[in-house]
């Protein structure tokens, strides 16, 4: 098992929802969010402080598709995830299908 799936399964079982899981996500990892260094981040995001779309699910704003630079992120590698562009596509929860 990935470290994600780790993750995930360990609050669940503790009984976190969906939105306590966020935002103890976004204590934990918001600083660390390269997002807004990506080029599809835009002003839009920016104004609404977004980020963490691997966990928070997809911008509420038009995202212009680009290249994606979540792979660099610390994110990224120290929960083992397995896909991008998650602004535009989903949380990473969504994209696995759990
Ligand atoms: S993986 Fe992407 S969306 Fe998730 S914290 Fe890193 S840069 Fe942000
Ligand atoms: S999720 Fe990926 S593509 Fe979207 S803003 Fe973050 S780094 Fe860029």
């Amino acid at each position: 098992m990935d470290k994600f799936k780790e993750k995930m399964d360990k609050m669940a079982s503790e009984g976190f929802s969906d939105s306590e899981i966020g935002e103890k996500f976004l204590d934990e990892m918001g600083d660390f969010c390269i997002c807004p260094d990506c080029p599809m981040f835009n002003q839009c995001a920016q104004e609404k402080y977004e980020g963490l779309y691997c966990m928070l699910g997809e911008s509420t704003c038009n995202l212009e598709e680009d290249d994606c630079i979540c792979p660099e992120c610390e994110v990224a590698e120290n929960l083992e995830l397995k896909n991008d562009l998650f602004c535009i596509k989903g949380s990473e929860k969504e994209l696995r299908g759990l």
